[in-house]
């Protein structure tokens, strides 16, 4: 029988990882249940012909809390660099520097967008724009002009439901990548020059954002968590005095609390007692975006000086393209090849999600084609598929969240946290200050307060995610 000091923790992502690892520092005993053969969630990397790559552009946001980076500090020590961001964004048939540079904005875009975008920002008090939907808000930010070239393109591609569709929740999640345009915009009506419009700062682990997420991992266990990997859990049980967890082979754990960080549709289908009724239709209503990750090995050196590539261009399903060795300052980075890992957003009842690694390679070159971007001396390609990546926001999600969320505050015993456990569009310095909080809140005897926790999802939900 578990007692409550058990702590067992669904999941093995950053939010799941750093809970363990909080927590066992305190002196629970923690069993960390994953179902991947390898820890950091969709923060993990691997290995393409001897470069560690990551499943998409990750990056440690500079918003992170300084008392947190002396804490990743103390876990990889100089490995976490603090790099600067040198990205690229393809607006109509140019290529924008990401921090946007006021003097390419002004000289690269076609004289009449920026016509428009000075005539947005003039007008832009005037405007009456009904604050209903992303592509409402957006454009009421940042000027029509600007939604329509990049904006719009960009999340019909990333979420696969065109602006319109959107609630507003995911503007506000958005609201740091809208102030720079929204400032180009001004500028451009003002024609400054040479101004960048802000410093682009990222940090990044030496060996591939993995290193952050194994650092984790490495901790975790050395304070004694059990971490049990292809461990899928299948059930939850909650009882009066414990919780009991049954995974796919066959294991039963008992705990006195659990954190799930999985997908909340996936908790709500897995529990006993069951949700009632409502709660299954709306949890089932909670949809995610898929996300095909293509590797491509270029031989011959670096392909760009770039680290990524965003392409808001409708005429190719891929988002970004980026290259995972632009993001350090690594040494043992081969010099004779690179990999380049491009994203598609898709469902997975997309014709895309069931191509072969060639097809999807012919892909990628043609939207190099299309981009204007180096072609590629491809020797190897290789794919990864991610089933849930994005919650999407659509118009009326809130509704089915809050009936699903009202749920699961209730299951005795359990909590939720991280991107998938609260449907939440935020970062990885956010899933982890969740963890931290989650830990914070529960007291040595082991029962959890409420009400600390309510505080601190308060402050999640003010604070804002990133978009990514
Ligand atoms: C393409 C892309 C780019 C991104 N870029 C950035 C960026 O630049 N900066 C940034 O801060 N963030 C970025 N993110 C977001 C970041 O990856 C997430 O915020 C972070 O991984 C969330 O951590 P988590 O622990 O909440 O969830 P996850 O990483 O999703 O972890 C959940 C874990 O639960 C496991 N699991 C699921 N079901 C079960 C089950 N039944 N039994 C056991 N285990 C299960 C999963 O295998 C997974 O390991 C990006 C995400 C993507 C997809």
């Amino acid at each position: 029988m578990g007692t409550s000091r058990d702590l067992i923790v669904m999941g093995a992502g950053p939010a799941g990882l750093a809970a363990a690892w909080r927590a066992a520092q305190r002196g629970f005993q923690v069993t960390l249940l994953e179902r991947a053969d390898h820890v950091g969630g969709m923060a993990a990397s691997l290995d393409v012909a001897g470069i560690r790559v990551d499943q998409g552009s990750h990056r440690l946001d500079q918003a992170t809390p300084e008392w947190l980076l002396a804490d990743l500090r103390g876990l990889m020590g100089e490995d976490l660099q603090l790099r600067r961001r040198s990205s690229r964004i393809r607006v109509g048939d140019q290529w924008l520097s990401l921090p946007l540079r006021m003097d390419e904005v002004t000289r690269r875009l076609p004289p009449s967008l920026l016509a428009r975008i000075a005539r947005d920002s003039a007008t832009m008090s005037l405007r009456r724009d009904h604050d209903d939907t992303y592509a409402s808000v957006v454009r009421g930010r940042v000027g029509p002009a600007l939604y329509e070239t990049v904006y719009g393109p960009l999340a019909e591609k990333q979420w696969g439901v065109p602006g319109h569709g959107l609630s507003t929740m995911q503007a506000h999640r958005q609201a740091a990548r809208l102030s720079a345009w929204k400032v180009a915009g001004r500028a451009v009506g003002r024609l400054r020059q040479k101004r960048q419009l802000s410093t682009g700062g990222y940090y990044y682990p030496r060996n591939g954002f993995g290193q952050l997420v194994e650092a984790l991992a490495d901790a975790a266990v050395d304070a004694g968590v059990d971490i049990k990997l292809e461990a899928e859990v299948d059930r939850v049980r909650v009882y009066e005095d414990e919780v009991e967890v049954s995974t796919q082979d066959g294991d039963v754990v008992t705990g006195g609390l659990v954190f799930s960080t999985l997908p909340l549709p996936v908790l709500a289908r897995i529990s006993r007692p069951a949700p009632s009724l409502t709660s299954i239709e709306s949890a089932a209503r909670l949809r995610y975006r898929a996300m095909l990750l293509v590797y491509i090995v270029h031989k011959g050196g670096r392909w760009s000086t770039f680290d990524s590539h965003d392409i808001p261009d409708p005429r190719t399903p891929v988002l970004r393209i980026s290259e995972p060795i632009n993001y350090r300052d690594n040494p043992a980075d081969p010099d004779d090849h690179s990999v380049l890992c491009a994203e598609i957003p898709c469902s997975m009842t997309d014709e895309v999600w069931g191509l072969d690694d060639e097809s999807l390679a012919d892909l990628v070159d043609e939207t190099l084609g299309l981009t204007g971007l180096p072609s590629v001396d491809r020797i190897h390609v290789e794919s990864r598929r991610l089933g849930q990546v994005y919650p999407i926001y659509r118009l009326g999600y809130e509704n089915d969240l809050t009936e699903v969320d009202a749920w699961a505050r209730m299951i005795r015993r359990v909590v939720t946290l991280g991107r998938q456990g609260l449907f939440i569009f935020d970062n990885i310095h956010q899933a982890l200050l969740m963890a931290y909080d989650a830990v914070d809140a529960i007291r040595d005897d082991g029962r959890f307060d409420r009400y600390a926790w309510t505080v601190a999802r308060e402050r999640f939900s003010r604070s804002g995610g990133g978009g990514h």
